[in-house]
């Protein structure tokens, strides 16, 4: 098999370097997870359709895959440095309830999101609080070496650590963008370990350790449970453009500290850019902000952002548009036909067959020009996961006119749908007709008119005709007489 080597983009060397596993044929990844004290907007799931794209590529190269992805339910405050409260106790003071449960319903929330979008699910969700008694070891081991106390917690001290921040190419000086809120921090970059009940308040949240009652600092959980579930050094650590700038370089100093080492963890640091939105629509705290349900009510099938997201580099920021997001759910229909129509042409028991086959033994059987179209597709992922190219070799691949490229357009789907996830040999025409939540008439209301607009039409009747469609329209059904996808009508 000829399989390009894949380069990924380190963001630790700020350059494309040739993935090497640590462990030969595994490939170990973690995944900065969500914070679950609100929905995510559709920019925290770009993330994690990177991440799985990412573990895709490294199960089609072959290497066992060991994907974990976090749940943060305490730690993170509303500043990523070490000011403001705790965001899931904010919420739960607001809302007046009980934190566990809000924790329980946005972690549901974000699993929802992820199903909708296709992404495989990954070896472990680690939930923060599941690690506590473990991130209390890990901080007596490196207290004494590398932290002081203060008033209110532990913190860590990052002048103990060789280059701490060369990971955000930040100079560590005081002053460096970081604002110094706590009293006492021997330098702004410092941040929390372990945060200290104030007297005479409680947290819904806190747990008894050598530095008081209280709760762990955020950037603990990951160093933790990355060391727990993967081991140092594992090989890809992901995570959002900003977690390059605080998060992870205090990931780094804890890893570097608890391994007495350089080593920051993992051997590659990815991230991918941010979506933005102009309108200040993906601030959770907008009255309707950009969630993944949102694009649903409004008619879209999830997997048309899934198809948003793929058609842009994950290293580029990628702007949100509802008229971006159109043809992105356009293109994604006309793959879904031509797949649906080519998988409805292939002999039952070959199909079985196809189905039944691990995708990767099926490419021997290509046609020729579908072999290239596979190998163009390879060479764009490989290249640092170049998925906008690897769409148009998809495309390519699934395009060819004639029978004998039938059983090909299949393998080819399978093949490549693999890394892509877009689901397309399962999606039907009826599962991409998402009914807006405002629409006032059913599809079986409007397959019913267009039957009695297709006899009335059979019958010369064009004036009942016309008022039926009419009256469709009225409803927001946009009737479209000879649309070459066959796409009779959509709301
Ligand atoms: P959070 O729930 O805030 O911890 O964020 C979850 C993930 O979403 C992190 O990896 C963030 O870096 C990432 N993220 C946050 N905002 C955006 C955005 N607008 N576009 C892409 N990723 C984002
Ligand atoms: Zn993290």
């Amino acid at each position: 098999m000829t399989q390009a080597p894949l380069r990924l983009f380190n963001s630790l060397t700020r350059s494309l370097e040739t993935f090497t596993p640590v462990h030969a044929g595994e490939a170990r990844v973690y995944t900065c997870g969500p914070t679950v004290y609100n929905y995510p907007h559709i920019g925290n799931m770009r993330a994690y359709v990177f991440a799985d794209v990412l573990g895709r590529t490294l199960s089609w190269k072959g290497y066992k895959l060991t994907h974990v992805i976090n749940i943060t339910d305490v730690g993170h405050l509303t500043d990523d440095a070490d000011s403001g409260e705790d965001k899931l106790e904010k919420m739960a003071a607001e809302k007046a309830q009980d934190i566990w449960d809000i924790a329980r319903h946005y972690t549901q929330a974000y699993w929802d999101d992820v199903k909708a979008l296709n992404i495989r699910q990954p070896a472990h969700w680690s939930i923060a609080t599941d690690y506590v008694p473990q991130m209390i070891e890990f901080a007596k081991s490196i207290a004494e070496e590398h932290c002081y106390e203060l008033e209110s917690g532990l913190y860590f001290d990052t002048s103990t650590v060789k280059d701490y921040g060369r990971l955000a190419r930040a100079v560590t000086e005081d002053g460096e963008g970081r604002i110094d809120t706590v009293e006492g921090k021997r330098h702004a970059a410092d941040f929390a370990i372990w945060r200290k009940t104030p007297a005479g308040e409680k947290r819904q949240m806190e747990w008894d350790s050598p530095w008081g009652r209280g709760a762990p600092g955020w950037h603990l959980e990951c160093s933790v449970m990355g060391e727990k579930l993967l081991g140092f050094p594992f090989d890809i650590h992901t995570g959002g453009i900003d977690h390059r700038e605080i998060h992870h370089p205090n990931e780094i100093a804890q890893n570097q500290a608890f391994c007495h080492s350089d080593v920051s963890g993992a051997n590659i640091w990815m991230h991918n850019n941010f979506l933005v939105e102009r309108t200040g629509k993906m601030s959770k705290s907008s009255g309707e902000f950009l969630r993944l349900q949102l694009l649903i009510d409004k008619g879209y099938h999830p997997l048309a952002y899934r198809m948003m997201c793929l058609q842009a580099h994950y290293r580029s920021e990628l702007e949100f548009s509802w008229e971006g997001l159109q043809a992105a759910f356009v293109r994604l229909k006309r793959m879904v036909m031509i797949v649906g129509g080519s998988k409805f042409k292939v002999e039952p028991s070959v199909l079985k067959e196809l189905l039944s086959r691990d995708p990767l033994v099926l490419r021997d059987r290509l046609e020729q020009v579908s072999l290239r179209a596979l190998e163009k597709f390879e060479g764009a992922v490989s290249d640092d996961l170049n998925t906008a190219e690897a769409l148009v070799a998809f495309e390519e691949a699934i395009g060819l006119k004639g029978a004998a490229f039938i059983d090909s357009i299949v393998i080819s789907t399978l093949l490549m749908d693999s890394v892509l996830g877009l689901n397309l040999l399962n999606l039907s025409r009826a599962d991409l007709r998402i009914r807006p939540k405002s629409a006032a008439i059913t599809e079986p209301e409007i397959e019913a008119a267009l039957e009695r607009r297709k006899e009335a039409r059979a019958a010369k009747d064009f004036a009942t005709s016309d008022a039926i469609r009419d009256e469709l329209t009225a409803k927001g059904v946009e009737v479209m007489d000879g649309d070459p996808l066959g796409w009779d009508w959509k709301l």
